[in-house]
């Protein structure tokens, strides 16, 4: 039997487990294991974007359901979650948007320290260096009269892309995919 010796281990290759095991083996000083359960995410429906509803219930995902729910007759409620080499970040829709300021203020003033919008904020601008920020283009004519409905209703237009909304409000969002092998 083969002795893997590390310095540390990440066990799950999901969006989070990815990320820690890259920072963690930036030096080239440590040695990281990282397990991840499910198999590689190079397969057509991982890899074509808009294909994720074809992952649900399939090898690439864990195939959860909630326990019976009283509230909807007892039913159970499917629960999709990645189980693949990148985790749900393989499996899911790739929208990305920015949280609200406010939101991450209250969770620090709850006690989450370092998850104050000042503090989170230059991650989320380091993010936005590494993909499209503008409104997206060719915009269905429906999308326009849905953000025109909204600011109707008093809702104003924050921000496109993943600058994302300072407040409450409607926005286009982005979606986020590599091209296949980069
Ligand atoms: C269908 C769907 C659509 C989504 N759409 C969006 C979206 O459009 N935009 C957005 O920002 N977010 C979206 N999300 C949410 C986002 O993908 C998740 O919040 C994020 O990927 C969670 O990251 P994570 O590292 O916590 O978990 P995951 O990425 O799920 O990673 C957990 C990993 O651990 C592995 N694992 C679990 N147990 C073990 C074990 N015992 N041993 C080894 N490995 C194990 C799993 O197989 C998995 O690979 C979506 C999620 C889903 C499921």
């Amino acid at each position: 039997m083969e002795v893997v010796e590390a310095d540390w281990i990440v066990i799950g290759a999901g969006t989070a487990g990815c990320v820690l095991a890259d920072r963690l083996s930036a030096s080239g000083r440590d040695r990281v294991l990282l397990l991840e359960a499910g198999g590689t995410d190079r397969r057509p429906d991982v890899i074509v974007p808009g294909a994720a509803s074809r992952l649900h219930r399939s090898s690439a995902d864990w195939g959860f359901y909630t326990t019976p729910q009283r509230g909807l007759g007892g039913r159970r409620v499917y629960v999709p979650r990645g189980k693949v080499l990148g985790g749900s970040g393989s499996t899911n829709t790739l929208i990305a948007i920015r949280g609200v300021p406010l939101d991450y203020d209250e969770w620090a003033a709850m006690g989450a320290e370092g998850w104050a919008w000042e503090d989170v904020r230059p991650v989320f601008e380091r993010i936005d260096r590494r993909m499209p920020t503008e409104r997206p283009k060719d915009l269905h004519p429906l999308v326009e009269r849905y953000l025109a409905a909204g600011a109707e209703l008093g809702l104003r237009s924050i921000g496109t892309g993943s600058r994302g909304p300072s407040s409450p409000g409607s926005a286009c969002s982005v979606s986020t995919c590599a091209a296949a092998g980069g």
